[in-house]
């Protein structure tokens, strides 16, 4: 069984509720103790002050003690039974007993003694009187003239004990009283504190896909709140660009498909509106063959970002490799294209020292193909690529240098966003996703990529890595 509730109302209620009620019940027994030890000394005090008035009574007289009693015998320790008491014994011999003392064989010095001063001369004992009342009696042994005395004062403590008795009854209603109000102060008390709680988990719960541009009052009526609810809205700043980021991707990736499409479907309808010569057909399925390719590479593309957003690059799979070996695969992939277009590229990390980097060498060498295949396809016929390596203070540095088109300033913010590609090189065959898949695998690597360029002059994109 679990002690402690599970919500957080619960457990300040059962801490609230636990704390009152022993605070209650240990002033319960503080007050009722203090009270019995109070009723007690002043029952106390007053059979001392009879047995100093007893003493002071005494005096010699012809020779012997004699006591002058006509100050005490009246009044209470008259009345027979009245509860005060007293005795005088000297030599052993009782000399003076109250008329309250029905019996003047009645034992005062029986029961139980519970405190006494023998330097004093003085005991107290807890008595039974006369109708078997209880009597507090302080005993006084004192020598006088050289003989022994000794003097009994008694008080009852019916009248006291009753007294005691009846607070305690009344703290056995009040403090359950106590408890259970403080247990309905503590329920109010928690859910007034928490309501502020359950108006922001109503107003969370209006929140959905469609209004992620809705933010939490951050002027919450709980200051605790205000931070959690400035958490929350920057979680849904978070969420509304990754839904923004996905939407555009969606319709970007849809246009971008659309083209290729269209033009496979022209063809087809083209073809089959009558009979056609051989060539017609080949020349046609070339071109539908080679829009399909386009087609596969934006797919793979996206694929390729897909698992990239996903997270598939961990660096729990990371493995040292040579910088040089990916850079030398990267410039060998691209090389073929390279020939195609009379590019030529020019590899000058072969003397660099050797350079480790821990990473995954399928997409680093991808990363570095895609820049490397830019540089290539935004050249001139007859242009250059250099791919150069340097090592700094940890970090390795790859620049590649090309002497191609460049990119225009206007251009310079976007050429790294998904599907993004500049007017001027649409005539250039590519799915404006390179860069960004480039940027990705880079970043994974917890290295950076940036560009420079002018346009007309070339372009230069700068890749550093953790070394
Ligand atoms: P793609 O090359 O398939 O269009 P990228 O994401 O690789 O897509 O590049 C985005 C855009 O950046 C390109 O369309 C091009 O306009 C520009 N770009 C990238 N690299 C170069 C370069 N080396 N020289 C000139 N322009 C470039």
């Amino acid at each position: 069984m679990k002690l402690v509730p599970g919500s957080i109302k619960g457990r300040l209620l059962l801490w609230l509720f636990s704390f009152a009620s022993l605070l209650l019940i240990a002033l319960g027994f503080f007050l009722y103790n203090k009270i019995g030890d109070i009723v007690i000394s002043s029952v106390d005090d007053i059979l001392h002050s009879q047995t100093q008035l007893i003493v002071g009574l005494l005096h010699e007289e012809d020779g012997g003690i004699n006591l002058e009693l006509s100050e005490v015998i009246s009044g209470e320790y008259s009345i027979p039974r009245s509860g005060h008491y007293y005795k005088v014994l000297i030599n052993g011999e009782p000399a003076a007993i109250s008329h309250s003392l029905v019996s003047s064989e009645f034992n005062l010095a029986s029961g139980k003694i519970v405190s006494g001063d023998e330097k004093l001369g003085e005991k107290i004992y807890l008595s039974v009187g006369p109708d078997n009342e209880p009597l507090r009696v302080l005993q006084h042994d004192l020598d006088f003239m050289g003989q022994p005395v000794s003097i009994f004062t008694a008080e009852s403590l019916r009248e006291s004990l009753s007294m005691i008795n009846r607070f305690r009854y009344f703290l056995f209603i009040i403090i359950p009283l106590s408890i259970l109000t403080g247990g309905l102060v503590s329920l109010w008390i928690t859910k007034k504190s928490l309501d502020p709680l359950s108006i922001f988990s109503s107003k969370i719960e209006t929140i959905t896909h469609k209004t992620l541009n809705e933010r939490i009052e951050t002027e919450a009526e709980a200051r605790e709140l205000i931070g959690i609810a400035s958490s929350f809205n920057k979680m849904l700043e978070r969420l509304q660009s990754a839904f923004d980021a996905e939407k555009r991707l969606i319709a970007d990736a849809s246009h971008e498909l659309k083209t290729p499409l269209s033009v496979i479907k022209t063809k087809c309808d083209v073809l089959l509106q009558k009979d056609r010569t051989t060539d017609e057909y080949t020349a046609a399925l070339n071109t539908i063959r080679h829009t399909s390719d386009t087609m596969k590479k934006i797919v793979e593309d996206m694929l390729s970002l897909a698992r990239l957003d996903s997270g598939i690059l961990s660096s729990g799979s990371f493995q040292m490799i040579p910088i040089k070996n990916i850079l030398e695969k990267a410039v060998q992939l691209a090389g073929v294209l390279a020939g195609k277009t009379g590019v030529k590229i020019n590899p000058r990390f072969r003397d660099a020292e050797d350079m480790d980097i821990t990473g995954d060498q399928n997409t680093l060498t991808e990363a570095f193909l895609n820049v490397i295949e830019n540089a290539v396809r935004y050249n001139k016929p007859g242009g250059a690529v250099d791919v150069a390596l340097s090592k700094n203070r940890g970090h390795i540095t790859v620049m590649i240098k090309d002497t191609g088109s460049g990119i225009r300033r206007d251009d310079m913010d976007r050429i790294f966003d998904r599907f993004y590609r500049s007017d001027v090189s649409r005539s250039v065959e590519g799915s404006g996703l390179g860069l960004s898949i480039a940027k990705a695998i880079i970043e994974a690597h917890n290295g950076g990529i940036k560009a420079e360029s002018e346009a007309g002059h070339g372009s230069c994109f700068t890749i550093i890595l953790p070394a």
